[in-house]
């Protein structure tokens, strides 16, 4: 490995030569040499593994304050992806990057977030066809009171395109297979293999793993770990002909809970309506055959969801994710810093999936900024990220973790706004965890009122509490679909295979 110097960065055309002045002008937008034997590596400061909503942020971002920045996408923009209703905490990370506007052109508004009170509560009313609706305007101190929902395909390219207009060399259809670490435990080489076959070299004085639920660092370094408090599976498509809420509820995801699990309905530009279902993989282990008519029967379940999908068409593929929930051991490492998905995948029902991305995007920028201008502080850097972004996580987990318990079922069937917990709960839907202290307050009584609530309502407390024990134990891995998930560190036999490919049709979903 080189060394390149605390505050030196690239300039020119990336060859094995490093000039260190970083204040003598933007780095060329090409750094790849036509005459570079197939052999050598490729230097740069950055290297960012993945071309979706993290990695672009954060490769956007170093390269505007003037590094050098390789991005690898093994996929071709656009190309599908799930996660498509975003949270008004994202709209300030997409102002910051300049992307506002362009996103807002291709997007759903999305007022709020709607619950159904579906099914005998535990206060022994019968809700039929009734919901709430969490408006994002009522949050405490909103800065964007709504939020937007996009295709992914074209949320993903915009950003990427954005991120090579901002000076990253963004490339794409290019694989990272492997990280070599030098004897200094620093990343010293990343070796990836591009669409025909040919393998690359670089030399990054820097590594941003954004390799989503591949998990390229986690998998390689075996820090990848099973939720065991909490696992689901998905299926899902695109239908047009889904009813839509009046007036300007139109854009609102629902989130309808179900015996077996949740549900989403999420409008999308074009009449298009993301429907699917995550369900307790011991449900989802019932499928036998087609994974459509699987689908169809899950959300006909529901009188409230089968009374909007009456005249509904399916226009997309039947996906299935085995999309069991995982954190890292850890985020940071000398040289290295994972974000998105690469770190943790939470089960999706707050949508926050893309803002945690972004958001952890955001901080590692700052870190690997910081990290190469004063290397001393590194470890600073890094620790303060890793506990700002634990902080957050873990207050959308304690949500999840107990979304589908009766107590939970019955707070938000009942929101009250005493000492405004039913704002910091909005706040929460907003994705407002991480540096507001008028909300994180709130969120503790908030908490105070689930135990005082699980207490008078014991015997049912205790059934939701057994079951989502039950839950968390069984787990299912068939139809993975999308960037499939890498294999568990407890898994460490299959540890090497690659991933499979995607399922594009429905018939390849059938297992
Ligand atoms: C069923 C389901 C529903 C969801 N719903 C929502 C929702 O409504 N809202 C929300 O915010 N989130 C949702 N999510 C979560 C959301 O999909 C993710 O959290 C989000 O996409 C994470 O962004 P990311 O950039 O970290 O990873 P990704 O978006 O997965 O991007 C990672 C990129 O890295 C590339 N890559 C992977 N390996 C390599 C490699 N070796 N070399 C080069 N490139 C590589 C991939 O091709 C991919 O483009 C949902 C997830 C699921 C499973």
């Amino acid at each position: 490995m080189h060394d390149h110097g605390a505050a030196g960065r690239y300039h020119g055309a990336m060859t094995d030569d490093a000039t260190a002045d970083a204040a003598s002008g933007p780095p060329p937008t090409s750094v790849s040499s036509p005459q570079r034997p197939a052999h050598a590596a490729e230097r740069c400061d950055v290297l960012v593994i993945g071309g979706g909503p993290a990695g672009s942020t954060a490769a956007t971002l170093l390269a505007r304050s003037g590094w050098r920045v390789v991005q690898l996408e093994k996929d071709a923009h656009p190309r599908f992806h799930i996660g498509e209703s975003l949270l008004p905490m994202n709209l300030p990370i997409l102002e910051r990057l300049g992307v506002l506007e362009q996103v807002r052109a291709i997007a759903t508004h999305k007022p709020g977030a709607e619950f159904p009170l579906s099914g005998r509560g535990i206060d022994g009313t019968e809700r039929a066809n009734d919901y709430n609706t969490f408006r994002f305007a009522r949050a405490l101190d909103p800065k964007f009171g709504y939020a937007f929902q996009v295709r992914r395909e074209e949320f993903d390219a915009l950003l990427f395109a954005h991120a090579r207009d901002s000076g990253v060399d963004a490339r794409e259809r290019v694989r990272v297979e492997r990280v070599e670490f030098g004897t200094d435990g620093r990343p010293a080489r990343v070796h990836a293999r591009d669409a025909n076959g040919r393998a690359q070299a670089f030399e990054p004085r820097y590594l941003v793993d954004a390799s989503g639920r591949d998990t390229v660092l986690g998998r390689q370094l075996k820090l990848k770990r099973k939720n065991e408090k909490h696992q689901s599976a998905a299926i899902f498509s695109h239908f047009r002909g889904v009813e839509r809420r009046p007036g300007e509820d139109a854009g609102n995801i629902t989130v309808q809970r179900f015996e077996h699990g949740w549900m989403w309905l999420i409008p999308l530009p074009g009449e298009v309506m993301s429907v699917g279902a995550v369900c307790f993989p011991e449900y989802l282990k019932q499928r036998r055959g087609d994974a459509g008519a699987f689908l169809m029967k899950t959300l006909m379940s529901q009188p409230q969801v089968a009374a909007r999908m009456h005249a509904a068409s399916r226009v997309g593929e039947v996906h299935v994710t085995g999309n069991y929930s995982y954190t890292c051991d850890r985020m940071t490492g000398p040289g290295w810093v994972m974000v998105g998905d690469a770190y943790a995948f939470v089960d999706p029902v707050f949508s926050s999936g893309v803002y945690l991305g972004m958001n952890s995007a955001e901080q590692a920028a700052e870190v690997v900024d910081g990290s190469l201008r004063e290397p001393l502080r590194e470890h600073a850097l890094q620790r303060a990220m890793e506990t700002r972004l634990g902080r957050g996580l873990r207050h959308f987990q304690w949500f999840i973790y107990r979304f589908n318990t009766p107590v939970m079922r019955h707070l938000f069937n009942h929101p009250r706004n005493t000492w405004q917990v039913e704002q910091a709960v909005i706040s929460m839907l907003a994705g407002d965890v991480f540096d507001n202290p008028a909300v994180v307050r709130r969120l503790r009584v908030f908490r105070w009122i689930y135990a005082l609530t699980a207490l008078r309502l014991a015997p049912a407390a205790l059934r939701g509490w057994r079951q989502r024990r039950r839950q968390a134990q069984v787990r299912y891995d068939g139809g993975e679909t999308l960037h499939q998930a890498a294999p568990l560190a407890d898994d460490a036999p299959h540890a090497s295979q690659p991933s499979r490919p995607l399922a594009t049709s429905e018939a390849e979903a059938r297992q």
